[in-house]
């Protein structure tokens, strides 16, 4: 099946957040440095909120002469300080940029906006200074429009499954933002505005359950830190279940900890790319290049990261949800553009919320997560009602790929997305 798929570049927002964040962090920032940082880092010297005009080009010859549908808000919120990282990045930031005349400055944004409050934060979470100084130069065009067919049933068994994470959606950030690509995700798949995450709503312990199928009492992670001394979790894990059944099986992942849910011989390729939604875009656009696994989970972390120093629901966590739903169009992009999409399940949701700064208890902000899917064969347009908890994104994945759904999990293959159950 031949899909009409448009996309554009636009480098700026990627660059407008980091900038954002990098001027927050004062050389006087305690040297935290608990998480692996990239080696590519761009010159940056902050103007007057410089948008540039976005160019959009056509994926494929036999599309109509692409128009520009792209709207995407420019952001609203900017430093106003001037800084310099350490450059190794063969490329630089697009100089070409038209000013935006509904940039302002960041005297307007909200306290919680206020990049002074960056040490402290930064202190509290523990997120290293190098990785905020770090503006990974994307190697990848973002995409901000899809066109997906109307219509998609195929003779088409689904032989993949890539599920994506975005670390620390919160649901309703999505009518906040602008996020034409999971807009088309929902409007040609199936949405779930009020799925369930697991308590304590953190990452790792979440992750556990999405990718092992399980509740935290029964895949024995309930913590959410790394250390290998506390063990690996109990399985079997859709990579093990998978792998049983001679699927091939791929991670790629911004933090460490999530190793904890990777059972010997579980994952063929196990790729820790960075601390950076480019960094795992790039690494997953390669994984699709170079032959997509069978199962595929993709941990996109920049939200999360955007709520831990800015807040959630503030304007720059929903600058980095419309970042992010850029770098998930270039990966359903890649995804097509390499023939797999007839073929693919993509399960699009999130570990947990957060409010102020945090997350981790059982409020509806920090548990109430989004959760998409998208494929040949789905219902178009569904809106999913009935509870639908994180440990059944597993059992939804095995079910898609005709394997047996291991006994010892505790959620259920969400059918009601299928044609044919
Ligand atoms: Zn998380």
């Amino acid at each position: 099946m031949s899909h009409i798929l448009r996309k554009s570049y636009l480098v700026f927002p990627t660059l407008t957040i980091w900038l954002l964040l990098v001027v927050g962090c004062s050389s006087s920032s305690p040297p935290i440095a608990v998480e692996p940082t990239a080696t590519n880092e761009v010159v940056l010297t902050n103007t007057a909120t410089p948008l540039p005009t976005a160019t959009h080009t056509p994926f494929s010859t036999d599309t109509p002469t692409p128009k520009i549908t792209s709207t995407k808000a420019p952001a609203t919120n900017t430093p106003t300080a001037s800084t310099t990282a350490t450059s190794s990045a063969t490329t630089t930031p697009s100089a070409t940029a038209t000013p935006s005349a509904t940039a302002t400055p960041s005297a307007t944004t909200t306290p919680s906006d206020t990049p002074t409050l960056l040490p402290t934060l930064v202190s509290t979470v523990g997120i290293s200074q190098t990785f905020l100084s770090t503006v990974p130069d994307p190697t990848f065009d973002p995409v901000f429009s899809l066109t997906l067919p109307d219509s998609w049933p195929c003779d088409c068994p689904i032989e993949h499954v890539v599920i994506i994470t975005i670390d620390g959606l919160r649901a309703d950030a999505l009518p906040e933002a602008d996020t034409p690509i999971l807009d088309t995700v929902r409007a040609h798949g199936a949405f779930h505005p009020t799925a369930r995450a697991v308590v304590p709503s953190v990452t790792l312990v979440n992750h556990a359950s999405i990718l092992g199928g399980m509740t935290p009492e029964n895949h024995g992670i309930m913590w959410n830190i790394n250390d290998p001394a506390l063990g690996l979790i109990k399985g079997p894990t859709l990579f093990s279940a998978a792998k049983a059944y001679s699927l091939t099986t791929g991670m790629i992942y911004a933090k460490p900890k999530l190793e904890h849910i990777v059972l010997t011989d579980s994952v063929d390729s196990l790729v820790h790319a960075g601390y950076h939604d480019t960094l795992i875009t790039a690494s997953a656009l390669n994984q699709i290049e170079a032959g997509l696994p069978n199962v595929l989970f993709i941990h996109l972390p920049n939200v999360d990261s955007a709520g831990h120093l800015m807040g959630w629901m503030s304007k720059t966590q929903l600058w980095a949800l419309e970042t992010t739903d850029s770098y998930i169009g270039a990966i359903i992009l890649a995804l097509d553009q390499h023939g797999y999409l007839d073929r693919t399940l993509v399960i699009i949701t999130s570990d947990h919320g957060g409010v102020d700064h945090k997350h981790g208890a059982d409020t509806p902000e920090e548990t109430i997560i989004p959760w998409f899917a998208l494929g040949p064969n789905l219902k178009q347009g569904l809106e999913l009602n009935e509870p639908l908890f994180a440990y059944d994104t597993a059992p939804t994945a095995a079910h898609a790929l005709g394997i047996p759904i291991p006994p010892e999990w505790d959620g259920q293959p969400v059918l009601d997305i299928f044609f044919h159950d």
